[in-house]
């Protein structure tokens, strides 16, 4: 069966020096045709579907906002534009159809590349560069389209704050993210939902986590937490801000850490859920990254070989994880 993917580029979505801008997939887009994947058109998300994750009030200012012209609406800087509404309103949608398209069984996975991003999205307020969070949303689709549970797995640099605050009460919906510890939003530590031990795991990180230390949480952390939750499908939340050279952060992973982990992840849908997975993307500010990363995650997704030959180990040696990740293994109860 074959891999799809959606491509909402957004170029109207764009504000002077703000590093989430159009030119962040410029080096992506001449490399789509190379991915062993077929492009289908997104279709735009409906304000009832996003009203599943999203206050209506909330949804009417952020149209308000974008109809008075551009300007910031948040200090992250998050900003809007005339285009922005309707921008958001196709990245949402872009991924509830790739969801759609492997939970129908016509793909037999996927990779939403979307734009603006939308993890720090919460139910009541646009945060963090991100105006709708596309992934819940496409969650709560799958929900109502009568999967019982779902996965977030969430390795962007950046916690996925407003994917836990959209799912903090719902049993049906998992979520799992990495962060660098200390940076934006500030939120993340292990105890965060403590009411919701093997269904919601935060994963905080020393900064320049790199390579081998995701591999490790990927098996000790991630894999556990899906094995514990059942869930039928899993939602990636890729950030390519996770690689040791992004502008605005400071983690450690290279192309190949991004296609090691993206692998493990493609496997445990594999063993768990029937192998249906879908890549959202979310941050990641060097274009080359972007590009590079998102190839990584192809390879998984077509089980080809590694499509870069990105020469981009990180230079910085990893600081020593295993008490962390003892530590979240004994939160939620996993045997040491
Ligand atoms: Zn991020």
């Amino acid at each position: 069966m074959k891999t799809v993917y959606t491509f909402v580029p957004s170029s109207g979505h764009k504000y002077p020096d703000h590093p989430e801008r159009p030119g962040r997939l410029t080096l992506l887009e001449p490399r789509l045709d190379s991915f062993n994947a077929e492009r289908i058109e997104p279709e735009r998300a409906t304000e009832e579907e996003v009203a599943r994750v999203h206050q209506p009030k909330m949804i009417r200012a952020v149209e308000q906002a974008c109809q008075d012209g551009p300007g910031i609406i948040d200090y992250a800087p998050t900003y809007v534009t005339r285009s922005s509404f309707e921008d958001a309103m196709l990245a949402a949608g872009g991924v509830m159809t790739c969801a759609r398209a492997v939970m129908n069984g016509q793909a037999k996975n996927a990779f939403a590349l979307v734009r603006p991003p939308g993890h720090h999205a919460e139910p009541h307020r646009a945060m963090g560069f991100c105006l709708f969070n596309n992934i819940a949303i496409a969650a709560q689709d799958t929900l109502t389209r009568g999967m019982k549970r779902v996965m977030v797995i969430d390795y962007d640099a950046h916690h996925g704050n407003g994917t836990q605050a959209a799912f903090l009460n719902d049993e049906r919906a998992g979520f799992v993210s990495s962060h660098q510890w200390g940076i934006y939003p500030g939120t993340g530590w292990i105890d965060d939902a403590p009411h919701a031990k093997k269904r919601m795991a935060n994963v905080p990180l020393h900064s320049l986590a790199g390579d081998q230390t995701f591999s490790r949480i990927a098996d000790a952390v991630f894999e556990p937490m899906v094995k514990a939750f059942q869930p039928e499908m899993l939602l990636i939340s890729a950030g390519f801000d996770s690689h040791w050279n992004d502008p605005i952060t400071m983690l450690g992973l290279s192309t190949n850490g991004f296609y090691t982990l993206s692998k493990k992840l493609v496997d445990m849908a594999e063993e768990y859920c029937n192998g249906k997975i879908v890549f959202v993307l979310e941050g990641g500010y060097d274009p080359e990254n972007v590009a590079n990363g998102v190839a990584a995650v192809f390879s998984a997704l077509t089980n080809s070989p590694v499509q870069v030959d990105a020469d981009d180990a990180s230079p910085y040696p990893e600081p020593d994880h295993e008490p962390r990740i003892a530590e979240i293994r004994k939160w939620h109860g996993f045997p040491a």
